[in-house]
């Protein structure tokens, strides 16, 4: 389905963002890897992807803290590759902390990763995109892209803008081939969130797996984890052609969390 286009997936050493690059790569598409870990793991994962998929892969080691190094990591994906044809901006952190507390440093690193590298990434995209007449550009947002919770005030504000960042840019680029849309994920078990269960069992003296169950029972009516390989699968989804008519929409795949 993808054979013939190139991927880049911020964030896809780990978690919901190595799921979607896995999946694109498994349609057929070459695939820019990107994220946080150690180089000779990183090349471990690259290599996996070439032998695995039998497509083209390549690392980029760039900080979603740096627009530089965000710019570097497009241009070089296109230069690699020859075009860059699908977005998807995954990089995420989360930090808990009551408003008061909340370490300002934290906060821009929330909105630097979770917000701003999208608009990097995207601006330097756009312009490949429009000349090709065909792009997909993903925002992995969240459940709390549309609703909040207390002790995440920089991740909430992160998450809601880049709703906010998809409708624009679905709007100015209706006509050009390109569309950008995004997934609002409820609880993943990932490290992202295994960083918080295991913070709430500290806090509570109960099991990791009582918290688990605590941390879904309190959010999602369906009690119940979304894989990141549905994630990656709804992603494909807006890749293909039946999807192309979608954009500015925000998907929710999130046990019912924002219907309660
Ligand atoms: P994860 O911790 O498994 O993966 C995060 C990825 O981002 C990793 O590859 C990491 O290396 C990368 N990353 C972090 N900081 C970076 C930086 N400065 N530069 C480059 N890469 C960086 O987490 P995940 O749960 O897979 O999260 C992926 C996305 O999904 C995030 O945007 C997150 O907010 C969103 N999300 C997660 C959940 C969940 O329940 N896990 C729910 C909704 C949305």
């Amino acid at each position: 389905m993808l054979k013939g286009k190139n991927a880049l997936v911020t964030g896809s050493t780990s978690g919901i963002g190595l799921a979607i690059a896995r999946t694109l790569a498994k349609a057929g598409a070459n695939v820019t890897l990107n994220g946080l870990g150690d180089p000779a793991e990183t090349e471990k994962l690259r290599r996996t992807f070439e032998s695995e998929f039998r497509v083209e892969a390549a690392f980029s080691p760039a900080d979603m803290t740096k627009p530089a190094e965000i710019a570097a990591m497009i241009a070089e994906a296109e230069k690699r590759f020859g075009s860059l044809d699908i977005l998807v901006n995954n990089a995420g952190i989360q930090h808990v902390a009551p408003i008061d507390e909340f370490p300002p440093e934290r906060w821009d690193a929330v909105i630097a990763i979770n917000l701003s590298s999208a608009f990097h990434a995207t601006r330097a995209a756009v312009p490949g995109m429009k000349k090709r007449k065909w792009g997909r550009i993903i925002n992995i947002a969240s459940a709390h892209g549309l609703v909040a919770s207390a002790q995440k005030v920089a991740y909430v504000a992160a998450k809601h803008g880049i709703v906010g960042v998809t409708k624009s840019v679905a709007v100015e680029l209706a006509n050009d081939g390109i569309t950008c849309n995004a997934i609002c994920p409820g609880w993943v078990l990932t490290a992202l969130v295994q960083k918080q269960i295991e913070t709430r069992a500290k806090t509570s003296g109960k099991s990791v797996k009582e918290e688990e169950i605590g941390l879904l029972a309190e959010k999602q009516p369906m009690h119940e984890f979304t894989t990141p390989e549905s994630i990656a699968e709804l992603a494909l989804f807006l890749c293909g052609d039946a999807a192309r008519t979608i954009t500015g929409a925000s998907y929710t795949i999130d046990g019912g969390w924002t219907a309660a």
